[in-house]
């Protein structure tokens, strides 16, 4: 028989961690919101977290979020859903109803169609941009120089919420490095929000200073491998 995950007791064990980082350097546990990312994980797993009181989540992929979240929402209404994953323009009508946060701004294209979809169905999401620290040519996000210029766009050009920066910390480096320069680049932007790190680095990430850390194996369990992109 396999072995069910205890997803409160993660849930309160990686909450228990989140408190002992921001401890160490100073910080309060309650300026961190800790997203579950039930990505690839059924309702049925997803569940368990909802029945302990957790309402913060993020999904990688829109359609399998419009899946399984409108029956979820419905049953538990003050839960709120981050896309983390990349979005294309084309789903961008079906992202807006669902999310409440879309963390993955990463285009001036994207923008432009985010900002009419909000105009278009009277909603207002929070926003992140997505910046590619690592310059990594296969990873989505603006570059660490064009930040700037891309926040102002976002805000002046296309009028939307961006209330702080994303990043996925290329695999192989050390993380602290990765989320320094986000933690720079939010500031001299006058943002607040940093969603950075995941399972592997989220105590280093809370202690750069994350407002919003992304876990999912920690709490749900390992997942299958990767499928092809659907
Ligand atoms: C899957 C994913 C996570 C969670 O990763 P874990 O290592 O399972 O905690 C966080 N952020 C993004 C963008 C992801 O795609």
């Amino acid at each position: 028989m396999m072995m069910q995950t205890d997803i409160a007791g993660n849930l309160a064990a990686v909450w228990a961690e989140i408190d002992k980082a921001a401890k160490e350097v100073g910080r309060q546990r309650d300026l961190v919101d800790l997203v579950a990312v039930s990505k690839t994980k059924p309702e049925a797993e997803i569940r368990p977290a909802l029945t302990a009181g957790h309402r913060l989540f993020g999904e990688n992929r829109v359609h399998e979020a419009a899946e399984k979240w409108p029956r979820l929402k419905a049953e538990f209404p003050d839960t709120r859903l981050h896309l983390i994953g990349p979005l294309q323009t084309n789903k961008v009508g079906l992202a807006v109803p669902l999310f409440d946060v879309i963390e993955t701004l990463d285009r001036p294209k994207l923008a432009r169609y985010l900002a009419r979809a909000q105009d278009d169905l009277g909603r207002s999401l929070d926003c992140y941009i997505q910046v590619n620290t690592g310059a990594e040519p296969q990873k989505a996000g603006v570059l660490p120089e064009e930040a700037d210029g891309f926040v102002a766009a976002c805000r002046v050009e296309y009028g939307l919420s961006v209330v702080g920066l994303m990043c996925i910390p290329p695999q192989d480096e050390e993380p602290s490095l990765h989320f320094a320069l986000l933690a720079r680049i939010a500031e001299r932007n006058g943002l607040s929000r940093l969603s950075m790190g995941m399972s592997g680095d989220y105590p280093v990430a809370v202690q750069f200073g994350a407002t919003s850390v992304r876990v999912g194996t920690a709490i749900f369990g390992a997942r299958p491998p990767i499928s092809p992109k659907s």
